[in-house]
């Protein structure tokens, strides 16, 4: 006897990348920040250890407040989430009705909450250079969903497009998930207030050393955030317990350390690419914390299992568009260093 409703008989999950037991791997795999969160942000979260008899604030107040103020918005136009994935489930969630549109390569979990919320899903191909091209979503009606920058392409489209896209549809949503957003672009808040239609998507993973905490959050005018809100609070409004709330307000007082590291990595970043490109590399160019990168000589899985073999991990997708590239995560500049001398093993051994 199986249980399970039958409409989630043909739900396919998203697969993470591989979080290894053994720590003599190195984790290119996941975009983490390899850098351990500010010595402030874990005092912080034994403090708010010491809430945990209590249920946490539903409204997150120590960190939407400061982090409105960061991003130049009013409190009531932001909604934290655990993690952006339960952001974007609220997305899904609530404004689907019309379907959603996004590219055929982007983030996996876009088809994988289509597929949950029964939601009707527009696959827009990217260009051949795998550009994002947003007048292929001019004739499609409903939401649009694009990450920017995208994953895992890591190429930026310019805050001119994506305005240009807002003006031509104000009757369509258009939601901008920035999960890589500072690593080199140009964020799209400051326009949520010009825009009705504009909801923007952001996490405290990838730039903010906060990927195990779970802590994302969207920006957007008050209405949409209420719409958001009233899909919480109808799931979930404990939703960012006490220790990641105590963890995220202590970040954003952090903001130098913060950008230290999202320095450091871009310079790795540009390191890591000439180093790759010196090797055969061919790749993309990425504003994100990692490469998308392919060899001429060696296939996208054998690549990848080499590198597994000699404790690197990267990300390999198997899928027709992208089966030939790697996705490797910016690590520290000395485990950047390991992975090329992997590398080169790995040619010799293709060139024998
Ligand atoms: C990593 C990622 C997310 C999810 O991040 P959380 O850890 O859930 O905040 C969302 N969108 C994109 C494009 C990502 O790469």
């Amino acid at each position: 006897m199986n249980f399970l409703h039958s409409k989630y008989a043909h739900l396919i999950p998203y697969t993470p990348g591989e979080q290894p037991k053994e720590s003599d791997f190195i984790k290119l795999n996941t975009n983490e920040s390899p850098y351990e969160p500010a010595p402030s942000v874990m005092e912080a979260v034994k403090t708010g250890a010491r809430t945990l008899n209590r249920y946490s604030d539903t409204a997150a107040r120590i960190v939407v407040e400061p982090l409105a103020k960061q991003l130049g918005v009013k409190a009531e136009q932001v909604i934290l989430g655990n993690g952006s994935d339960e952001i974007l489930s609220f997305i899904f969630q609530a404004f689907t009705e019309k379907g959603m549109s996004f590219p055929d390569v982007t983030y996996g979990f876009y088809q994988i909450y289509c597929d949950m919320y029964q939601a009707q899903a527009n696959i827009v191909p990217l260009k051949e250079d795998f550009r994002l091209d947003l007048a292929a979503y001019d004739e499609l009606e409903g939401t649009v969903i694009i990450a920017n920058p995208n994953a895992p392409t890591g190429l930026l489209l310019s805050c001119e497009e994506i305005a240009a896209f807002l003006k031509r549809h104000p009757n369509r949503l258009l939601v901008v998930d920035e999960a890589y957003i500072d690593f080199g672009g140009k964020s799209m808040v400051g326009s949520v207030d010009q825009f009705e239609n504009l909801l923007v998507v952001g996490t405290f993973s990838k730039s903010r050393q906060l990927a195990g905490a779970r802590l994302g959050y969207a920006v957007g005018n008050t209405q949409l955030i209420e719409n958001l809100n009233r899909i919480k609070y109808s799931v979930n409004p404990y939703n960012i317990n006490a220790m990641t709330q105590a963890a995220g307000a202590a970040v954003l007082a952090e903001q130098e350390y913060v950008e230290q590291c999202i320095n450091e990595t871009i310079q790795v970043r540009e390191w890591s690419t000439q180093q790759l490109k010196q090797r055969g590399f061919e790749m993309t160019d990425s504003y994100c914390n990692f490469l998308f990168a392919k060899h001429p000589k060696l296939a996208g899985e054998a690549l990848f299992e080499a590198l597994r073999e000699q404790k690197i991990l990267v990300r390999w997708f198997n899928q027709p568009r992208t089966k030939d590239y790697l996705r490797i995560s910016i690590g520290t500049k000395e485990q950047m260093e390991r992975l090329m001398e992997a590398v080169d093993q790995i040619l010799e051994g293709a060139n024998q």
